[in-house]
């Protein structure tokens, strides 16, 4: 896991990037305070993670169970208030450590996976909230439920009693995201769903200006990455 950026480079993106929030939140009318951001902080190291904590930063995301599980535990003593979000696909035989380590799971995307959960909640007793992911773009090679099928996915997951509070997207690369954006904040108001997880690096103040609450950053903060 590589650092490629000098450590006052990560404080200074840190703050543009909420100077950015702030300005896109006001551009659209809306509460900056409204808008959480989650620093993507995947495959760098705790050597950059540590600056953005002490420069106040509370919510991170991570992509990898087995990653996170590496870097976290020993972060999290230093920084109790630490919220850490799981934003990459995650495997029923992941659901254990997932259930541990993470307070919110941003993609839940299958009956099966919400059957994992609830089990692993039941058993341990620590029920992290969810949302759901939704494949926006209908894109086959992507993670998701497909948009025809998120009232039930969300459904069957409030059945098994998971703390289901919103929904998440990653709309296709190419292309406008805002019609992808506005269409997920709808599919969030007419389930009563107060989280609305989208917007990246490339196009977070679209997605602030479509109803986002919390933005998921990484390169912007931390650099470039080698892989991931
Ligand atoms: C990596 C990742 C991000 C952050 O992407 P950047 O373009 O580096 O800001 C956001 N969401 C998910 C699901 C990711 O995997």
């Amino acid at each position: 896991m590589l650092s490629g950026l000098p450590l006052s480079d990560i404080i200074h993106n840190l703050a543009a990037v909420k100077q950015h929030i702030t300005d896109a939140a006001r551009a659209a009318g809306r509460d900056p305070a409204a808008i959480t951001l989650v620093a993507v902080s995947k495959t760098h190291d705790s050597a950059a993670i540590r600056p953005a904590l002490e420069a106040g930063q509370i919510v991170f995301g991570e992509n990898r169970v087995q990653e996170a599980k590496t870097k976290w535990p020993a972060l999290r003593q230093d920084f109790p208030a630490v919220e850490l979000h799981l934003i990459g696909p995650l495997q029923t035989n992941k659901v254990r450590d997932a259930v541990a380590l993470f307070d919110v799971i941003e993609t839940v995307d299958r009956p099966k996976l919400a059957r994992a959960l609830a089990e692993e909640v039941q058993r341990v007793g620590r029920n992290p909230r969810c949302l759901i992911q939704v494949n926006i773009g209908r894109e086959p090679q992507k993670a998701g439920a497909d948009p025809d099928a998120v009232d039930q996915m969300i459904r069957i997951a409030r059945e098994y009693q998971l703390d289901i509070t919103g929904l998440m997207c990653i709309p296709p690369a190419e292309g406008d995201p805002a019609p992808h954006f506005r269409a997920l904040a709808e599919m969030a108001a007419r389930n009563g769903l107060a989280v609305i997880s989208m917007g990246m690096s490339g196009d977070y103040p679209t997605a602030i200006a479509a109803g986002a609450t919390h933005v998921r950053v990484g390169s912007a903060i931390f650099g470039a990455r080698d892989y991931g």
